[in-house]
């Protein structure tokens, strides 16, 4: 990977070293918020909770204070005047255009309504909890008003794109419009709608051997040899267990992820530490030159991450946990090591059957154990009540009715109650909105993989043989190594040629059902 040193042409000088270190500092407060959240969920003791709340929330509240301070401003103003004569695409102007856009988001925020928003956020949680444990709607139900209302006078504030709900969308999932989304959307259903339908009438593969007895140990040791094999880098990486997998980076060098386990159900932990690995060698690839950077740090959301946007992430973990992992040159190459590594469980098993099992889909309740094909009904669907919420046109107490009827639509299913449905999810009790990214990662996901195998022939060639560094160049040099530099949009488009198109999805998604239920 080449790597820019900047400053190497004798251009840079003092004004733009001086808001690099400032927003190096701002960094530095979002890492250590970061190594904070990252230790309370997998060594903390429960009893540190509230503090460590308070301690999160004060380096976020210094970094977006630091932010917007005269010293900041100062140094952006002195910054810009000093690169004002570089070339357009230099990508010094583009850090400063990072922090001046955020600046002015922030400032359009009134501290008032983050203020409220916060204090809801504890009250609201907690009624949810209450809710969802007596699967009882109308118990939450207030507390998300209330929330609505905050997100609306935040959507107002904001005042980006053509609707309260793309204002929103701007943390996220910048640039994403309403009628993009439409057109997503509707092509992903009229293309997989019928395969859900096909797949309800077929037989389903074996998969009793997936329940048996796995123990713990012996998962996490495969899991994490197979996340190294498609190319995480342990020397600038960690594996732990949790109870909610997830991954964070405190800068490329030190990106830790984790995975929980089921004994009695194999595919969680292994699929899991390969779509956290996918995550992972995002953020370990990006250029080293940006580290501590505007590129290297979301100061919109106030998160230190390399990866340009959720959707754009999810495009990584996605790729690798079900393109490559779950494909079927995959596990020609590896089920020999499953064999070895779960002997007694995978007896009786052919590599053609674990294939399939790994593979089946089946509607279900739940959206965090959706399979592959069902996965994207399920953020369909809260995508759309999320928006009507936003602009008013769903009522909060109509919301488990839209829902239970919404999953009828998409997913063939009747919901049991609201503990199964409307109240399964976390994310709308913190006033969270955006499960659009997602889909829009599957999306971009196979996408992405497509251009790359047309595009160099070796990349199919190593996949056939478990050599994936061919396809993790190619992602590294088109993808990772730029961080935030360029958006999701001109990401795909300077990959691929074009924006978010769901061909490439639709026909990956109809070859492989196609394949494993014989349709
Ligand atoms: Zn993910």
């Amino acid at each position: 990977m080449k790597t820019r040193q900047y400053g190497e042409k004798g251009q840079t000088g003092m004004a733009y070293a001086q808001l690099m270190d400032v927003t190096g500092r701002i960094n530095d407060f979002l890492n250590a918020a970061n190594i904070l959240n990252w230790d309370s969920r997998t060594m903390m003791p429960r009893a540190g909770a509230e503090t460590r709340g308070q301690q999160v929330a004060t380096l976020s509240v210094a970094a977006r204070d630091l932010l917007c301070s005269d010293e900041t401003r100062r140094a952006l103003e002195s910054a810009e005047a000093e690169i004002s004569g570089l070339p357009e695409g230099d990508v010094r102007h583009t850090m400063a255009q990072h922090v001046r856009e955020a600046i002015e988001y922030h400032e359009r925020i009134p501290t008032s309504v983050l203020r409220r928003k916060e204090e809801l956020a504890g009250v609201a949680h907690d009624l949810w909890a209450d809710a969802r444990a007596a699967s009882d709607f109308s118990i939450f139900a207030p507390a998300l008003e209330k929330m609505i209302e905050i997100n609306r006078e935040m959507a107002a504030a904001i005042g980006i794109g053509s609707h309260p709900y793309e204002s929103l969308l701007h943390k996220l999932e910048p640039g994403t419009r309403i009628e993009d989304l439409d057109v997503l959307f509707g092509r992903l259903r009229d293309g997989m709608l019928p395969l859900v339908r096909a797949i309800g009438e077929a037989e389903q593969p074996r998969s009793d051997f997936l329940y048996r007895h796995y123990p713990a140990k012996d998962q996490l040791a495969f899991a994490l040899k197979m996340a190294k094999r498609i190319g995480f880098d342990t020397d600038r990486g960690r594996y732990d267990t949790t109870v909610h997998p997830f991954e964070v980076s405190f800068t490329r060098n030190d990106v830790r992820i984790t995975t929980r386990v089921s004994e009695n159900y194999m595919p969680m932990c292994l699929f899991g530490a390969l779509h956290e690995a996918g995550h992972a060698m995002y953020e370990q690839g990006v250029d080293p030159a940006y580290t501590r950077t505007p590129l290297a740090t979301d100061l919109i959301g106030l998160y230190a991450v390399g990866g340009v946007s959720y959707g754009a992430h999810e495009s990584q973990s996605r790729l690798w946990e079900n393109q490559v992992g779950r494909s079927r040159e995959f596990w020609a190459n590896h089920f020999g090591e499953a064999r070895d590594a779960f002997g007694d469980q995978l007896a009786d098993v052919s590599e053609d059957e674990f294939f399939r099992a790994i593979n089946r889909s089946m509607p279900s309740l739940i959206r965090v154990e959706a399979d592959e094909l069902t996965y994207d009904f399920h953020i369909m669907l809260r995508t759309d009540i999320e928006r009507q919420m936003t602009d008013g046109s769903l009522a909060v107490k109509d919301l488990p009715e839209a829902w239970n009827a919404k999953v009828k639509e998409y997913l063939c299913i009747d919901v049991t109650d609201d503990a199964n449905g409307v109240l399964q999810d976390v994310h709308w009790s913190g006033g969270q909105v955006g499960f659009c990214n997602y889909t829009i990662g599957n999306v971009m996901a196979a996408q992405l993989f497509d251009t790359a195998r047309a595009e160099n022939p070796a990349i199919q060639q190593g996949l056939d043989k478990a050599d994936y560094k061919p396809l993790q160049n190619w992602l590294n040099e088109k993808v990772c190594q730029h961080g935030r530099r360029y958006s999701r949009d001109e990401l795909l488009i300077n990959a691929t040629g074009r924006a978010l198109d769901p061909e490439p999805y639709l026909t990956y998604l109809t070859g492989k059902y196609s394949e494993v239920y014989g349709l």
